[in-house]
């Protein structure tokens, strides 16, 4: 009976300690993102200092990054300024030859 109760004890606290794990994985995360970031919204942000971009409809999709979706480069929040989806396609073409034509309709229009 003890030993049960602690095998369950132990997996709680295996359990508790992964769900920590992961908030704190998610909140670091998201330090370094566009404030949309958690969001289910539709917004468009640029770093010009790092020509970075990232925009779409956030926590949902479609969804796009420049130079690429799993960029390791990450800009403060502060860096991100909020664009129009006009302003932000052309800022991908512009800065990485982006072809909107072979994307789905969301980004043609
Ligand atoms: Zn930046």
């Amino acid at each position: 009976m003890n030993t049960l109760l602690i095998i369950g004890g132990v997996i709680l606290g295996l359990i508790f300690l992964v769900f920590i794990g992961v908030v704190v994985y998610l909140s670091q995360k998201g330090k370094n993102q566009p404030p949309s970031f958690g969001l289910v919204e539709e917004k468009y942000y640029v770093c010009s200092k790092h020509q970075l971009l990232d925009g779409g409809v956030f926590g949902k999709g479609p969804k796009l990054k420049f130079p690429v979706e799993d960029s390791e480069l990450v800009c403060p929040r502060d860096e991100w300024e909020e664009i129009n989806k006009k302003k932000f396609k052309k800022l991908a073409t512009k800065w990485y030859g982006k072809d909107w034509n072979s994307e789905v309709d969301f980004w043609k229009k």
